[in-house]
C-alpha cells in the first residue's frame, strides 16, 4: 500500500504566464496566496515572448519584461523566473511551453497554470484548449472588476465539457493592471506601492511607457 501512495505523491510547481508589461503586486500576491493555498514547492514565472493574445499593442521588448520579473521575483525564495518563452520567435503558445515543462520536470511534479479571472473566462479562445487543460491542471485566481460568480460558473461549464478539474483561488483584491500602470507612467503619475522598488527603479531608468 505504501509503494501505491508514494507513488502517486507528486510535487507541485505553480506556472504563472504573462506579458508582465510590467509586472505588478497584482501578480506577485495572486501567485503567493496559490503558492501558499495549494501547496506548491515553488512558482515559476514565465514572461510571454510575442503572444497571439494581445491584439494591437507592441509589447515592451521582452528582455525588460523578464529582467523586471526576475527583479519582482527576487526577494521570494518560492518564486522563479524562466526565459522559456521569450526567446522563441513568432507565436509562443502556452500548450508548447506546458508539453516542454512537462518533458524537462516528468511525472513527479504536477503543474498547476495560475491565471487570472480575466484570462480563465476567454480561455476557450487559446490555441488546443482541450489539449492544454489535459496536460495540465488550471487554477483561476479572483480579480476585482472580474464578478466571481461569473468564474464559478464557467469552471463548471469547463470541468463539464473537457472532464477536467480546475481550481478557484480567492486572492486578496488588488485592483491593479500594467495597462494602468503604463497610463500612469505615460502621464507623469506615481507607480509606487504598485510595483516593486526595484521595478519602478528600471521602468525609470530605462524610460519604458513615456509614449
Ligand atoms: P495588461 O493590462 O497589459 O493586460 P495585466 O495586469 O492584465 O496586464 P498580464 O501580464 O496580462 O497582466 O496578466 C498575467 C496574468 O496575471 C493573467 O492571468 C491575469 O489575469 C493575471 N493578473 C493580472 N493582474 C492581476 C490582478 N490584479 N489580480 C489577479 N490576477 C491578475
Ligand atoms: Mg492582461
Amino acid at each position: 500500500m505504501s509503494t501505491f501512495q508514494s507513488s502517486e505523491e507528486r510535487i507541485r510547481y505553480a506556472i504563472m504566464g504573462g506579458t508582465f508589461d510590467p509586472i505588478h503586486f497584482g501578480h506577485l500576491a495572486a501567485a503567493e496566496t496559490v503558492r501558499e493555498k495549494l501547496n506548491c514547492q515553488k512558482v515559476i514565472f514565465i514572461p510571454s515572448g510575442n503572444p497571439p493574445h494581445k491584439k494591437g499593442r507592441v509589447l515592451t521588448d521582452s528582455i525588460h519584461r523578464y529582467t523586471m520579473t526576475v527583479l519582482a521575483a527576487n526577494s521570494n525564495p518560492y518564486f522563479e523566473v524562466s526565459n522559456i518563452e521569450m526567446n522563441r520567435n513568432g507565436y509562443s503558445y502556452t500548450l508548447d511551453t506546458i508539453k516542454e515543462l512537462n518533458k524537462y520536470y516528468g511525472k513527479k511534479v504536477e503543474l498547476l497554470f495560475i491565471t487570472g479571472a480575466d484570462a480563465l473566462l476567454e480561455i476557450e479562445t487559446w490555441h488546443k484548449v482541450d489539449e492544454l487543460l489535459r496536460l495540465c491542471s488550471f487554477v483561476a485566481v479572483t480579480r476585482p472588476g472580474y464578478d466571481k460568480s461569473k468564474l464559478e460558473q464557467k469552471l463548471l461549464y469547463l470541468q463539464s465539457k473537457y472532464n477536467v478539474e480546475l481550481h478557484i483561488v480567492d486572492v486578496p483584491g488588488l485592483n491593479i493592471s500594467s495597462t494602468d500602470i503604463r497610463k500612469r507612467v505615460r502621464e507623469g503619475a506615481s507607480i509606487r506601492y504598485l510595483v516593486s522598488d526595484a521595478v519602478e527603479q528600471y521602468v525609470f531608468k530605462y524610460e519604458l511607457y513615456r509614449e
